[in-house]
């Protein structure tokens, strides 16, 4: 039975999904070896450090990715970077097929006057700071001011906004950073602002995140009715069922906000970033709007306004994706996930996109190469694989236990070796 080889790079929910693709399309004309490779020391890519820590439900998808990694043609490379350590090309030349599935991790900027001062960061940074990410630990989150602004209508800002106006006791029981939780608890911060350069009709927070805001115990959601009506008449009398549902969110929101708490989260429409304000350190922002310019004075300012990828050699890239058609990117290259589409979709949404992505691969596969793998091209021991990274599994989940944590994430690189290889 010809047995392909497959490489696949990031270990993150494109990964998986693209792994599960090629299991489910196994057949007697056709199996699949494959190796996920992944730069870091753990996989999972943003269930680990991405997905708002209060949202555990979201991470039970891990669940599914440990089901894919259980099968016995599926093998775990983390800790190896592809671009420098191995050339994409030397694994082209080994798998048959090679599939990025890098995401994007960087955050875009918004090209205004201020955005370099110290206060001023991107999603990009604060969510793997939150989310016990080894590269992000040193991320510097001023939290010493009363107010802070998250610029974006998306989803993103939306768990940003959340974070910070969280009562941070309410972070006890997850996996957040504890270095991210202390400095929650000292924070001094109390309102938090989340603006939108269009209208709440052009939001692009989804119905069930803007559903989950009036639970907030501690935290008072202000949103402007007028501003609500506004955009229900602008909307026009058959709304996309999206929008009207978001609507319906909001409308929900206004029409029942509390006033009775210490923290207060706000949403601003029509507001388009102008200036960042300050000398040494962020003092405020500068938004015009349908009435004239308005500041908002604060000390911290995270955008979130999206995502790119970032490159690796040998892979062409443009506008933050990587070049390609339907997912195929030249000879046996292939992407999927936020890398060929761009950061837009949820978790879900990569399974069928990966599905579609092995399909266009199974068609171009002709006769294995038979041309060896990933362990004749490594440069060092110390590879993670999956019984390793098992051991970290369980350790991490086994530290959180006595805390009433679903598990502690270690911070540092070493030590989560240490964990994996002792
Ligand atoms: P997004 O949904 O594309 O939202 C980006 C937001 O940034 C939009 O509101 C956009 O406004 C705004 N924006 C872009 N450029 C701007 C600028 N120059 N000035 C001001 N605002 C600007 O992106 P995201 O929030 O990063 O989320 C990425 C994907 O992950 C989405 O599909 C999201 O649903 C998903 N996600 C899901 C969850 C969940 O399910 N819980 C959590 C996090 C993320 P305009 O519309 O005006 O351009």
């Amino acid at each position: 039975m010809p047995l392909f080889k497959v490489a696949i790079v990031g270990a993150g929910p494109a990964g998986y999904f693209a792994a599960q693709a090629l299991q489910n399309q196994q057949n007697e004309d056709r199996t699949f070896a494959i190796d996920l490779i992944e730069r870091l020391p753990t996989p999972w890519g943003l269930v680990r450090s991405g997905v708002a820590p209060d949202h555990p439900k979201i991470k039970t998808v891990s669940k599914v990715f440990e089901k894919i990694a259980a099968d016995p043609n599926f093998r775990l490379f983390a800790n190896v970077e592809i671009g420098s350590e191995i050339s994409v090309a030397q694994l082209k030349e080994k798998y048959d097929a090679v599939v990025i599935a890098t995401g994007s991790h960087l955050g875009k900027s918004l090209g205004i006057p201020g955005e370099e001062l110290p206060g001023s960061l991107s999603a990009a940074d604060f969510v793997p700071w939150y989310n016990s990410h080894p590269d992000y630990v040193d991320v510097k989150v001023p939290l010493d001011c009363d107010t802070a602004v998250v610029i974006g209508a998306g989803n993103v800002a939306m768990d940003v906004a959340r974070m910070l106006a969280l009562e941070p006791s309410e972070l006890d029981p997850t996996d957040t950073a504890d270095h991210a939780i202390d400095a929650f608890k000292a924070s001094a911060v109390r309102d938090v602002y989340i603006s939108a350069r269009r209208g709440p009709e052009h939001a692009a927070f989804t119905s069930p995140e803007l559903r989950e805001l009036p639970k907030l115990e501690h935290t008072n959601v202000v949103i402007n009715k007028e501003d609500i009506d506004a955009a229900i008449v602008r909307a026009g009398a058959e709304p996309e069922k999206e929008v009207k549902s978001n609507l319906d969110a909001m409308l929900l929101i206004a029409e029942s906000q509390k006033s009775e708490h210490e923290r207060t989260m706000r949403f601003l429409f029509q507001h388009t970033p102008k200036q960042i304000l300050g000398t040494d350190r962020v003092e405020g922002v500068v938004y015009s709007t349908p009435n004239g310019d308005v500041t908002i004075k604060c000390g911290l300012v995270i955008t979130a306004i999206g995502y790119q990828a970032a490159g690796i050699d040998g892979v062409p890239y443009e506008n933050g994706k990587v070049v390609n058609t339907d997912g195929r990117v030249n000879e046996n290259l292939y992407v999927v996930g936020w890398a060929k589409r761009g950061p837009s979709g949820v978790i879900g949404t990569n399974k069928s996109d990966a599905a579609a992505v092995v399909e266009l691969m199974i068609s171009d596969l002709k006769t294995p190469k038979a041309a060896g793998d990933i362990s004749q091209l490594l440069t060092h021991q110390v590879v993670v694989d999956q019984s390793a990274w098992q051991k970290i599994n369980e350790a991490e989940v086994a530290a959180g236990e006595p805390k009433g944590k679903p598990r502690v994430k270690s911070v540092k690189r070493d030590e989560l070796l240490k964990l994996g290889l002792s």
